[in-house]
């Protein structure tokens, strides 16, 4: 296992990151700033999550060199389009508060437009010739979808972030992305999306397997279910509001999961997902307006 992962353009990434999701602009500042200071050094946002800006004042704050942290944000649909996508850089750089984002998204495919995402996606091209995004990736692309991306673009996505925790670890999108040499990165990495918008009497957080696994560590749920992605080569952007959760779920380095133990978490996919089916994001029923800087 490692903790930092190299893309394949050579640029290197944390492994652990932290995600801001659903974390209110007035509460960000103090996430992003105390998990910094514990030691994560990749943050994950989107322009759609409304809160670009007080990333930026947290990692400000945190007086850690810009150098050291690993910016990653995400383009929305409503910004697809060449043009608009190369506005988009603009405004999501401007609210960071940064002149080069680490790696830069798009944040869903739309394949009912899907000129617009390949525009979108040659715009990203052009940032990253010109320096100014060191990788470039997409998020919630399927194997079928990103086969069609690949025809018709010249640079191999770095990383696919996507909807995986035990619950639903699309093995079929992880083996589509590793054949082109892509970085799997999950989101909702701890099933958090199973308790926030499933069935709260059976979530990652309180099952059994996972239990009796955290048990025999001495460890929790969470940091189980971090470690598994770790060791299985995946990036995972844990999200919490809660300090003592921002340093805990950091806190996956002291313990090892056995070949077992990672075998019986994969074997608790449902092949159900949580998240929105990325065919069903459309302009119509997702458009939202991104703010200027
Ligand atoms: P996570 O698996 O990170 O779970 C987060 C949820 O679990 C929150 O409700 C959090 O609440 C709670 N939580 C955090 N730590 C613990 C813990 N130790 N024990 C119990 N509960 C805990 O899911 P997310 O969906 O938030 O995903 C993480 C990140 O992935 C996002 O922040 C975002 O950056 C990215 N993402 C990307 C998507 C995409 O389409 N590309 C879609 C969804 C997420 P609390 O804050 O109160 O601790």
């Amino acid at each position: 296992m490692t903790t930092t992962l190299t893309l394949d353009n050579g640029v290197e990434m944390p492994a652990l990151g932290f995600g801001v999701f659903q974390t209110p602009p007035e509460e960000t500042v103090a996430s992003v700033a105390e998990a910094l200071k514990v030691g994560y050094r990749l943050i994950d946002t989107a322009a759609a999550y409304g809160n670009e800006r007080e990333v930026g004042e947290g990692i400000k704050q945190s007086g850690i060199d810009r150098s050291e942290i690993f910016i990653e944000t995400k383009l929305w649909i409503s910004d697809y389009g060449h043009d608009e996508a190369l506005h988009g850089f603009e405004k999501s750089a401007g609210k960071l508060g940064v002149e080069q984002i680490d790696l830069l998204l798009l944040h869903q495919p739309l394949t009912s437009d899907f000129d617009r995402t390949i525009g979108a996606y040659r715009a990203l091209e052009e940032l990253l010739a010109a320096g100014k995004v060191r990788a470039i990736g997409v998020s919630n692309v399927m194997p079928d979808v990103l086969e069609r991306l690949l025809a018709e673009t010249a640079i191999v996505p770095a990383v696919n972030q996507v909807e995986v925790h035990p619950y639903f670890s699309q093995p079929d999108v992880q083996k589509a992305d590793a054949e082109h040499g892509i970085l799997t990165q999950a989101w909702s990495p701890m099933g958090g999306i199973t308790s926030y918008r499933g069935d709260s009497s059976r979530t990652t957080f309180n099952d059994p397997v996972i239990d009796e696994i955290a048990q025999a560590h001495g460890r929790t749920p969470a940091q189980v279910m971090v470690r598994w992605h770790l060791q299985e080569g995946r990036s995972a952007i844990p999200k919490s509001v809660k300090p003592e959760r921002i340093a805990a779920n950091f806190d996956v380095l002291g313990f090892e999961l056995t070949a077992d133990e990672l075998s019986r978490i994969d074997a608790l996919d449902t092949g159900v997902r949580s998240g929105p089916d990325p065919d069903a994001i459309t302009l119509e029923s997702f458009h939202r307006d991104i703010p200027e800087a």
